[in-house]
């Protein structure tokens, strides 16, 4: 690449609003958006709804705001507008865009019309089974004569149009796979205008590409085999294509790739929006799908990306998921963030479960909450896990953990009538301390169990699991002063009840 076209590099992602914005499209966009902000260069959004009929606005607006949440913002796009607007392609198809080129493909002998019906195509693609013929449309109406023609225009055939593919092989030149020569014998005369006038996607997206000055394709390898079809196109309209990359498959551990049909949310970004991921730890993880640096970094922030990422330094083969490697680097993001705004980050899931109402929140209570996410510390790996790890700082109607309470409270009369014992000298204790703070509450609790030749851990799990219902958590001490006295008094009064009723 010389400075020049450095410099003028356009890009673009062209996602079909058909789905969710699945994990490799999320890949798309920032390998794209990193290639324009590396060359100065410009990143389009467009919109390939061709597919009328799977396209929805639902999911157009999925894939906006799945980009934007990721930060990857565009220059041009959909819902931007920029010099070669309208960037939606069904806006193109009735704007007439395509009209002009398909009528010089026709004109120059490029391309004919197809009058086959489905049942003639079908019975076409059996035979090349039996003929074992990889090229399965075999060109017939390519030599129609005009009376033909008019004979199935009679009988109200309303015509396809097809690209006739070169017979020399085609080269393309790939910056990730290198140079691949496409042997013609391989590619199928392609419909490039279906019978009810719409214009196929590998017409729509090549002259768009062509129209809109994109100087390199960055798409996945699944689009490989359009390449060709898409090359053979533009060379026919005397076109100049722009230069190409395929990165490699997402594929999960066993090698299979990572699709909606096999793997349902697990590529959706949305998933991992809901479930409390961070921007920073998608994109992280993302980048390192089928790229590395060397063999050793793993953290990336986005401006190390920008300074480091190489597309000619995208591996040829699929990368494989890990969804322990995305948990991993999430939870480091999560522990970037300070206090305040790792809470900034949590109070919506807080607000989701009912359990924090933002309307509502005093100063006093925000600095509630971001002690709590301070206690908390670096045990979330995503930030959903606030629920279950603080639920019981909001609420009471918890349940006692089977497991911990057979263990800590015990599990025979004698060990559960020593609890209550312990139970009932922590309340009193905790009831009449001057002052409900750390050091006043630590210093309570070990001078009775030292005093009491008490086990320190005995005394603790036992209050801990009175207090929130389970045996794990933050710091006993940050609890029971972040519940307040009150509160603590009550859950251990609850849970002496618990342990002496029948059912303990
Ligand atoms: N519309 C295609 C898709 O969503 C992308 C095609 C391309 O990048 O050329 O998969």
């Amino acid at each position: 690449m010389n400075d020049t076209l450095q410099k003028l590099a356009r890009v673009r992602m062209a996602p079909s609003p058909t789905g969710f914005l699945h994990i490799g499209g999320a890949r798309t966009a920032l390998f794209n958006w990193l290639f324009a902000k590396q060359h100065n260069g410009t990143f389009i959004l467009r919109i390939d709804d061709t597919d009328m009929a799977r396209s929805t606005e639902e999911s157009m607006r999925e894939i906006y705001s799945g980009l934007k949440w990721l930060g990857l913002d565009w220059d041009e796009g959909g819902d931007k507008g920029g010099p070669y607007e309208p960037y939606v392609q069904s806006e193109r198809i009735s704007g007439g865009v395509y009209v002009p080129y398909v009528q010089q493909l026709l004109e120059n002998g490029t391309a004919y019309h197809c009058y086959c019906t489905p049942e003639e195509l079908a019975a076409i693609r059996a035979q090349a089974r039996v003929e074992k013929r990889t090229r399965s449309y075999d060109g017939r109406c390519q030599h129609l004569t005009q009376k033909a023609k008019a004979c199935f225009a009679a009988e109200g055939r309303k015509p396809t149009v097809r690209i006739k593919m070169p017979n020399t092989p085609i080269q393309v030149d790939d910056i990730i796979l290198g140079i691949r020569n496409i042997d013609p014998g391989t590619l199928e005369d392609e419909v490039i205008v279906r019978s009810n006038g719409m214009p196929t996607y590998n017409l729509t997206s090549i002259i768009d590409d062509v129209e809109m000055q994109i100087t390199h394709v960055i798409r996945g390898t699944e689009h490989l085999n359009t390449t060709p079809k898409q090359m053979a196109i533009a060379n026919a309209l005397g076109l100049k294509v722009p230069q190409f990359a395929h990165i490699p498959l997402v594929l999960d551990s066993s090698g299979r790739k990572m699709s909606k049909r096999h793997h349902g949310a697990l590529v959706a970004v949305n998933r991992y929006r809901e479930q409390g991921y961070l921007p920073e730890a998608m994109l992280n993880f993302v980048a390192r799908l089928g790229w590395a640096y060397d063999d050793k970094q793993e953290i990336f922030s986005v401006e190390e990306l920008i300074e480091k990422f190489d597309l000619g330094r995208v591996g040829k083969s699929g990368s494989v998921f890990d969804l322990k490697k995305l948990e991993w680097l999430n939870a480091h993001y999560i522990t970037q963030l300070d206090v305040s705004a790792r809470t900034d980050a949590v109070i919506p899931f807080w607000q989701a479960e009912g359990l924090v109402d933002t309307t509502a929140l005093t100063a006093e209570h925000r600095a509630w909450l971001e002690k709590i996410v301070g206690a908390v510390g670096e045990r979330l790996t995503t930030l959903q896990d606030i629920i279950p790890q603080t639920r019981y700082f909001f609420t009471d109607a918890f349940d006692y953990e089977a497991k911990a309470v057979k263990k800590w409270w015990g599990n025979s009369a004698e060990k559960q009538n020593k609890t209550v014992e312990i139970l009932t000298s922590l309340s009193q204790i905790l009831a009449g301390i001057p002052a409900f703070d750390l050091g006043t509450v630590e210093s309570a609790i070990w001078k009775y169990t030292d005093e009491n030749n008490i086990k320190r851990v005995a005394a603790m799990q036992a209050l801990r699991i009175a207090l929130t219902g389970t045996s794990f958590g933050p710091s006993l001490f940050d609890i029971v002063v972040l519940l307040g006295r009150d509160e603590v008094l009550k859950r251990i009064t609850r849970a002496i009840v618990q342990l002496s009723g029948p059912a303990a």
